[in-house]
């Protein structure tokens, strides 16, 4: 097989970006251009301040991009599709692949609007051979519908052939895992020229990964294998979340519950924190993806068993909430809620389906002061995100957006944290003796429980999990954050809801 020399990304988003910089960081003998039609955020890649956060994505870009160290720049960011498809020998479709809003599988089936226009522009433009790779998440079949516009539109004298290269990174451990996957999923035909362009791919990636975790199967197993991940990463959340809610009712607690059940090696204590409710991107609209596959196959047992685990974490984020406003005397009217953490898990700034959204939504409709503080979210994009649901006037009237936490939870009613951020648990974040004196969480329908723990904060998304410890259960409960637990309870005490 011919080496791969340059290489186009279309699409520079949290995949697109990360991924491109890694394989440009690892591999200084072959040019890397990243394309998108949004300029702002091309400009923010080519500037000291990248357009998303993720621990060690800096130094990475800055060595490929830079050529620090010695090194000629081999990672580009550019808003010419067209130049750069045209210099590539392989192409990453790595563009955005939501739920579908309008139409036929409205709210469940994956829309491919994005990865369908991005394949007639190579069709359209490719005047040499090509490899592309579906590097978004896609339903089963799409190689095919691919392999069909590059024929229909494309040059006679070009050949196009297609891979499916699905990504496993989590956000918030981006870096480590692209420089350690667990595996790389290569989907090809069977063919000889599919084997050969699969094998150009496996040569990109063997500049660091070892041989045995890059795996080639055949095009719909690696389809379907990326978006059954997912859905099992998912389905363990929803299991674990179900059984929080179970616990407190039964005066169990869930996070003594996770640690024994995770020391069973065949479940394994990864991934088993309770909490608010998955978010991100990609868990909800991947389940429902598959959903909508097994359903337009009449698989209806099938579509029904997954449509539970979006059910459950719908539950999840509203019981949270009830929750809330069943311990603050039913009524949140007027009162300072502050809630610590907004992004959809820690170490990202990425708001997307988090549940912090839907959780504040809720209290914005009880009328409530909401003080928000997260580290790394934007004030602009927590009132861009809340203004789908509510109105601008009441977005400004009920949400306050803090630079610090001890401003968001001076005189609260109520401490709710929404994200796992190390600084809420370990790092330091000591809020004033004087709101825990009065700290107790009673649930007035369950008073044996002293304090219970609604859930914890943790929104695992997708990935490995391998951020999630069972000995870390425990710990929950020693933070600073947490009550102290003490029985009494007077009107309109603070709270810290984890
Ligand atoms: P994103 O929205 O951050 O980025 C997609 C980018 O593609 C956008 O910047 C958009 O402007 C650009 N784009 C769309 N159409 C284009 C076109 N025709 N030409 C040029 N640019 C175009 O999305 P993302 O989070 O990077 O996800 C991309 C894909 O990867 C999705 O299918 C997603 O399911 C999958 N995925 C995401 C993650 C994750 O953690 N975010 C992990 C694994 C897989």
């Amino acid at each position: 097989a011919s080496r791969v020399r340059n290489i186009c990304c279309i699409g520079a988003g949290y995949v697109g970006g990360p991924t491109c910089a890694v394989i440009a960081a690892k591999n200084p003998e072959i040019q890397v251009t990243v394309v998108d039609l949004n300029q702002t955020r091309i400009d923010a890649w080519r500037s000291p301040s990248l357009p998303i956060y993720e621990p060690g994505l800096q130094d990475v870009v800055e060595l490929a991009r830079d050529g620090l160290d010695g090194r000629t720049p081999n990672l580009h960011f550019s808003t010419d599709v067209e130049g750069a498809i045209l210099a590539a020998d392989l192409i990453f479709i790595s563009v955005n692949t939501p739920t579908k809003t309008v139409g036929v599988g409205a709210g469940r089936a994956s829309d491919l609007t994005y990865v369908e226009s991005a394949a007639r522009q190579i069709a359209e433009v490719a005047t040499s051979n090509k490899i592309v790779v579906e590097k978004s998440t896609v339903p089963c079949g799409t190689a095919q519908s691919l392999r069909d516009i590059f024929s229909t539109l494309g040059q006679d004298n070009v050949q196009f052939e297609v891979l499916s290269n699905p990504e496993f990174l989590a956000e918030g451990t981006a870096i480590r895992d692209l420089m350690t996957p667990d595996r790389i999923l290569l989907g090809s035909l069977r063919t000889k020229t599919g084997l050969e362009a699969a094998n150009a791919l496996a040569d990109v990636y063997a500049a660091w990964v070892p041989p045995e975790r890059i795996i080639n199967v055949n095009i719909g197993s690696s389809e379907l294998a990326k978006l059954a991940a997912n859905c099992m990463l998912a389905q363990r959340i929803s299991s674990i979340n179900s059984l929080s809610a179970l616990c407190e009712s039964e005066g169990a607690d869930i996070s003594e519950l996770a640690y024994a059940v995770g020391l069973d090696e065949r479940i394994g204590p990864k991934f088993l924190k309770a909490s608010v409710g998955f978010g991100g991107s990609c868990f909800k609209k991947d389940v429902l993806n598959l959903v909508y596959m097994a359903e337009s196959r009449h698989l209806t047992e099938v579509a029904n068993y997954w449509r539970a685990v979006v059910d459950i974490n719908e539950y999840q984020k509203e019981r949270f909430t009830k929750r809330i406003i069943r311990q603050l005397n039913n009524t949140l009217n007027q009162k300072k809620i502050a809630v610590l953490g907004y992004a959809y898990k820690k170490d990202t700034g990425d708001t997307r389906e988090s549940a912090a959204i839907t959780v504040i939504g809720q209290m914005i409709s009880e009328n409530a002061r909401v003080h928000i503080y997260d580290p790394k979210v934007k004030e602009s994009q927590i009132k861009q995100d809340l203004s789908a649901e509510h109105r601008p006037e009441t977005i400004d009237r009920c949400v306050t957006v803090c630079n610090d936490p001890y401003t968001a939870c001076d005189k609260a009613a109520a401490v709710v944290i929404l994200t796992e951020w190390d600084y809420f648990k370990t790092d330091g974040l000591i809020l004033p003796p004087a709101l825990f004196e009065k700290l107790s969480i009673k649930d007035p329908e369950n008073p044996r429980l002293k304090r219970t723990s609604t859930s914890s904060s943790d929104t695992p998304s997708e990935g490995t999990g391998s951020s999630t410890e069972g000995s870390q259960h425990i710990k929950v409960h020693d933070s600073p954050l947490t009550s102290p637990g003490s029985p009494a309870e007077p009107a309109n005490a603070s709270k810290v809801m984890q």
